[in-house]
């Protein structure tokens, strides 16, 4: 088990994100699905070139919600990350400065272009936790956990499925998260059109 704390070079960047993104909150799933689709689209990649082995399965992205756990969860088939690859993405917010950030960057698209998407997910969650499996075989699956503070941890599990499971607590001021045709009406604004194809189920349907 490792703990440790979240590295951003100048100071916490979840406030930023918080208040910076204030108005836009349903990015989140948007940030979530194309890194989904991202990770998949990038196994589909190595196989073509024999760099993934065995058979790839069912690609498809699944979109759970629990509204009784007060859960959205994500999960693909992609290629997953090792314990030094959730290190590296997850725990190292690489930013040249928060306030240079929000003074130049209105607009709440660009958030994406500098690799926070991951991030948008504590604009909504109290907790957000990471299981994944990465497609080196030989790699432990593992599992990273944050509350949106710069604590985090990240330790090894009992072995997955290749890909990546995210698990979003949703927090109090976000409930319309949890109502399904909430979620249904984002999937149909901005994942009509991706390569690979996102089911969403409600837990007990
Ligand atoms: P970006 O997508 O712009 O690189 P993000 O903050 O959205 O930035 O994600 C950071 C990194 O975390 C990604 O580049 C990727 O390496 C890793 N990552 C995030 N989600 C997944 C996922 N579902 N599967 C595999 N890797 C992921
Ligand atoms: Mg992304």
């Amino acid at each position: 088990m490792q703990k440790g704390q979240i590295r951003v070079q100048t100071e916490n960047i979840f406030p930023i994100i918080k208040k910076f993104l204030y108005s836009d909150h349903e990015i989140f799933l948007r940030e979530l699905i194309s890194n989904a689709v991202d990770a998949t689209q990038k196994l589909k990649t190595l196989a073509s070139i024999g760099e993934a082995k065995g058979e790839l399965g069912d690609l498809r992205i699944d979109v759970e919600l629990d509204a009784k756990e007060k859960t959205l969860s994500i999960t693909d088939h992609g290629v997953g990350m090792t314990k030094e690859e959730v290190d590296k993405y997850l725990n190292q917010v690489a930013f040249s400065g928060a306030e240079e950030f929000l003074s130049k960057y209105k607009d709440a698209n660009i958030i994406g272009h500098f690799g926070l998407g991951f991030y948008s997910a504590f604009m909504v969650s109290s907790r957000v936790e990471v299981l994944t499996q990465s497609y080196h075989e030989e790699a432990p699956s593992v599992y990273w956990s944050c509350d949106g503070s710069p604590e985090f941890e990240l330790y090894e599990i009992e072995k997955r499925s290749r890909g990546t499971k995210i698990i979003l607590h949703i927090n109090e001021d976000s409930q319309e998260f949890l109502e399904a045709n909430r979620i249904k009406g984002i999937l149909e604004k901005f994942c009509r059109f991706l390569p690979v194809p996102i089911y969403f189920t409600e837990a007990g349907e």
